[in-house]
């Protein structure tokens, strides 16, 4: 169901599907790094591929976040 907005105008990409609204819903998109400094077998010239991009979602109407892999 798509819904008219006509007195703002929302990025496509802040559009994402929110599970506890039940719909689509405006989105704060953060993208961050989640570094995994446990692992030891990581040697330091690897570091780079052990930092793993991800998106942060946070809904702007329930406020609910989560979080999805960048490919
Ligand atoms: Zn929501």
């Amino acid at each position: 169901m798509a819904v008219q907005n006509p007195t703002r105008d929302i990025p496509d990409w802040r559009i994402r599907t929110c599970q506890p609204c039940g719909g689509e819903r405006e989105h704060e998109v953060t993208v961050r790094f989640r570094t995994d400094a446990t692992r030891e077998a990581i040697q330091p010239q690897n570091e780079v591929f052990a930092r793993q991009p991800y998106r942060v979602l946070e809904c702007l109407y329930c406020g609910a976040s989560r979080s999805e892999r960048v490919v």
